[in-house]
């Protein structure tokens, strides 16, 4: 089955066709999807969103590249945020927290501050038995101390670009390893590999959408959830495996890890 576990449908350049964006999905046999929080404001879009459409799960979290705009109270919000989506109607979409981790890339003159808020995510994701949707760029040795300070039940190590021993690591603390659309450019030599190397019962499936857009559609270009079926083939062709094997094992891959989206998928 066919799961976009990591697309930011909530962002505004689906403001124009959210709707068709998804129905196209669907039509490329997408069959369920999760959309992460990255701050506050993005949370009461998600929410309503996902009130109109049960079918789609959601995470609640503060991604390490907002963090800055985070108050004092953040972490404090969130967790009352949690309780009470728990506590109503929503309560079995929200299959995660996320986006969370650490991104050194970009800058680490605010790494105290990820790291604080990054161990209290996943302190939180502990409290409440979910897994996490990981954002893991520039700092996977890092992100890996703090998951194994904290153990959570697993999650998934979005758009995965570290070494085969990193993903063996992640593995053995329960969690998957996410690949988009930058496995299928052919220059993309490591990440390809990766996905060769890898056990297939470690991989599942993401857009990522509207980023990292596949090689067929260019940089630059907005990329959408419909995607998701060609680049299964991608990593099929890479994998020298049929195309529906992909999508049945990394779709039991996904719920293994994200439980409550088995309810969800239609
Ligand atoms: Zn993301």
């Amino acid at each position: 089955m066919l799961i976009d576990t990591h697309c930011h449908l909530d962002v505004s350049e689906f403001d124009a066709d959210r709707a068709a964006v998804w129905q196209s999905a669907m039509q490329q046999q997408v069959r369920g999807l999760v959309i992460p929080a990255v701050n506050q404001a993005s949370v009461q879009p998600i929410l309503d969103w996902c009130t109109r459409h049960p079918n789609t799960g959601f995470a609640l979290g503060w991604h390490p590249m907002y963090v800055d705009q985070a108050p004092q109270s953040a972490m404090a919000q969130l967790a009352a945020q949690i309780e009470s989506v728990l506590a109503g109607p929503l309560a079995p979409q929200l299959v995660a927290i996320g986006e969370i981790g650490l991104d050194f890339y970009v800058t680490r003159a605010n790494e105290a501050t990820q790291i604080a808020l990054f161990e209290a995510q996943l302190q939180l994701a502990k409290h409440y038995g979910l897994p996490v949707l990981l954002h893991v760029r520039g700092a996977i040795d890092t992100v890996l101390k703090y998951c194994r300070k904290h153990r959570v039940v697993g999650g998934i190590a979005h758009a995965f670009n570290g070494s085969l021993q990193q993903a063996q690591v992640f593995a053995s603390l329960g969690f998957k390893c996410g690949f988009g659309g930058a496995c299928t450019y052919t220059r993309a030599l490591k990440i390809r590999a990766l996905v060769e190397q890898l056990p297939l019962s470690d991989i599942v499936l993401e857009t990522d959408a509207p980023d990292i857009p596949p090689a067929w559609l260019g940089h630059g270009v907005r990329n959408t959830p419909d995607q998701l079926k060609k680049i299964a083939e991608e990593i099929a062709l890479i994998r020298r495996m049929p195309s529906t094997q992909i999508i049945e094992i990394t779709g039991k891959n996904s719920i293994a890890v994200l439980p409550k989206i088995a309810h969800l998928c239609t």
